[in-house]
């Protein structure tokens, strides 16, 4: 239904390498077995084609490691797709530092399995999207005008 993507610093980050989201925090787990990466950056996308290996790269995944360029992420509305966004954008930055200061400790297969059934469903994205959505109206109170 919906795609959220941009050039944010840690996804970009995380781009640049030959990675994926690890199960390493109980939010990187909403992308446990959950995510592709494409590995074919050819340049700035300016064909349709593009967008349609995108699309077959990301499968039925959630989100997609786009190799140096970003992270692109899907959901069944509007609000849980720029939830991964924003989950995975945050979960790109701590599995930088926790890879930059050591060696983290998976989270086992299965209890990342199902902790991803919990806080990564898409009744989870659009739960948790609301009190941001609700914070930035009440900032930005002109926004719906
Ligand atoms: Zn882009």
């Amino acid at each position: 239904m919906a795609a959220a993507h941009s050039h944010s610093r840690f996804g970009r980050a995380l781009s640049a390498l030959d990675a994926r989201i690890e199960p390493i925090t109980q939010d990187s787990c909403a992308f446990f077995e959950d995510h592709a990466r494409f590995d074919d950056y050819t340049g700035v996308v300016d064909e349709t084609d593009e967008g349609r290996r995108i699309a077959e790269a990301l499968g039925g995944a959630k989100a997609a490691i786009l190799a140096n360029h970003g992270l692109l992420t899907v959901g069944g509305s509007v609000e849980s797709a720029v939830w991964w966004y924003i989950t995975m954008e945050r979960t790109a930055e701590v599995q930088l530092a926790a890879t930059s200061a050591g060696s983290p400790v998976p989270i086992r297969p299965d209890v990342a399995r199902r902790t991803r059934e919990m806080v990564g469903s898409e009744a989870a994205g659009q739960f948790q999207f609301h009190p941001l959505w609700n914070w930035i109206v009440a900032e930005e109170p002109d926004l719906l005008d």
